[in-house]
């Protein structure tokens, strides 16, 4: 079985193979810190995160760099806006996305580097692309990228060079393909930048948003590496422009293997900032949404096709896990030892299957069909008390294993633990039940039924609770 990916680079279905065997350099776009990440962009990072995580599965080692866009034109805006320092306006963005990433059970990457912190070796890139002549400093004292000198300018997102304007350049960091023409590397300072800027041997000034990934993932995974992600959004111009900046620079094939998730959608829309249309993963939870589940709805889809985002998905997946919760609790509950209980062989052909889906270019959806289809099967044997002690180990390792990968599943005690506001109403209900006020407790015991919590009273007197089916 060989892991199978779609490399927009070529566009089509390619044998994963790494420049070292059993390492994998990976590189994904990281947040520019400039506002709350929106769960449009926690598609793309789940997404990578999967896929990271599936890589270690597989046995792989990653090296996984993901960067801090925390000098930009949208940064820039924002810090003179609210009268701050750049840093001290992007700090409380970092800190937020690091905390959003742990919600969602997202792995860390191991470095996470900041634009800012990378001057110098923009700088060293520029450089280069001058001495190769695939860069010039113009009349407004900015350095732009030479496309005509770069012929294979277009390789990622297939654009018509052709269709490049003699003379045509573009200084802001977003543009779309119809305004393809030589990008800014440096941007001399203007009134619009503030106080903020680099003093260089090219003048006063910062950096292109494009030249920071080609800086900063060439210092930390090499010149060439094996794998590079982002959203679709980012092909163009971001990733075109990364490629012809470091080949242009290091003349050497820059990245292997590129791989793009698509959006996620609002109503046939991209989510996005400038559309209005998003949720923050704040506002999901403010909602009481389960993190896990929102997890669930952002991996479990084939990620190069557009997923719609609903409420109601996420209320659907938060039932599926809480299914998935009680079977890894039933299994605990298992204590009898019963003969031939192995159920191994059941275990092996379902891991081999939950590969097969991935290995196919990551079919999240198929794989979790055969995650389910096992939980179906050992619920049936356990109903039937045909489980034993040994069989529901096998289970449960099998699901530990499994979800390595998919990262949706509470091993601790804490997903049926009860929030603040439920175990106020136990309270209440208790205190009325000894005041023997009974239709207060009643209705105290239907309120905490409605939000899923059953209450059961113990013979001794005292109360315990249980996540019910919705
Ligand atoms: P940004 O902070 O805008 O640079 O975006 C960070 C990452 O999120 C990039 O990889 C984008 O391509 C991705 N992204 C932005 N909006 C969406 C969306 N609606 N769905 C999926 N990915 C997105
Ligand atoms: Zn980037």
């Amino acid at each position: 079985m060989h892991f199978k990916i779609h490399n927009s680079l070529g566009n089509k279905l390619e044998k994963f193979k790494p420049i070292k065997n059993g390492q994998v350099g990976l590189y994904t776009c990281g947040p520019t810190v400039y506002n709350f990440a929106h769960i449009g962009n926690f598609r793309a990072y789940c997404w990578e995160d999967i896929l990271k995580r599936y890589l270690i599965f597989l046995g792989f080692k990653v090296n996984h760099v993901m960067n801090l866009t925390d000098i930009d034109d949208k940064t820039i805006k924002g810090s003179i806006r609210e009268k701050t320092t750049l840093s001290e306006f992007t700090q409380k963005y970092k800190d937020a996305f690091f905390e959003d990433i742990k919600t969602l059970n997202i792995l860390p990457a191991d470095f996470y580097p900041e634009a800012t912190q990378h001057i110098p070796e923009m700088i060293q890139i520029i450089d280069k692309l001058l001495k190769n002549n695939m860069a010039y400093k113009s009349e407004d004292n900015c350095i732009y990228f030479s496309i005509k000198n770069f012929p294979t300018y277009g390789k990622l997102s297939n654009i018509n060079i052709k269709k490049l304007k003699s003379g045509a350049r573009i200084k802001q960091d977003e543009y779309e393909k119809d305004g393809i023409g030589d990008f800014a590397l440096w941007k001399a300072w203007d009134e619009d930048d503030g106080t903020i800027f680099w003093e260089t041997k090219f003048g006063k000034g910062r950096p292109g948003w494009h030249l920071e990934c080609s800086a900063m993932s060439s210092k930390y995974l090499g010149e060439t590496f094996d794998l590079h992600t982002g959203g679709v959004d980012n092909k163009f111009p971001h990733h075109e422009n990364e490629i012809a900046q470091s080949e242009g620079a290091n003349k050497k094939k820059f990245v292997n293997y590129w791989m793009h998730c698509e959006h996620l959608m609002v109503n046939g829309k991209k989510m996005s900032k400038s559309l209005g249309n998003f949720y923050t993963l704040r506002d999901l939870i403010e909602k009481k949404m389960n993190p896990l589940a929102i997890r669930y709805v952002l991996i479990n889809s084939q990620y190069r096709q557009p997923l719609n985002f609903t409420l109601d998905g996420i209320e659907d997946a938060q039932k599926t896990l809480i299914g998935l919760q009680r079977f890894l609790e039933r299994l605990r509950e298992i204590e009898k030892l019963k003969e031939n209980d192995s159920i191994n062989e059941f275990v092996i052909q379902t891991t081999n299957n939950f590969s097969s889906a991935m290995n196919n270019d990551l079919n999240v959806p198929q794989a979790t069909k055969h995650l389910f289809e096992f939980v179906r099967k050992i619920n049936k044997l356990i109903d039937d008390d045909d489980l034993g002690k040994i069989g529901a180990n096998q289970a449960i390792n099998f699901l530990k294993h499994i979800d390595s990968v998919l990262g949706i599943i509470d091993f601790t005690e804490a997903f049926f633990e009860l929030n603040d506001e439920q175990e106020e109403l136990l309270k209440q209900r208790e205190l009325a039940r000894k005041n023997k006020d009974w239709k207060t407790a009643d209705t105290l015991r239907n309120e905490l039924l409605k939000q899923g919590i059953e209450i059961i009273d113990q013979k001794d007197g005292s109360t315990k609770t249980k996540q019910t089916k919705n």
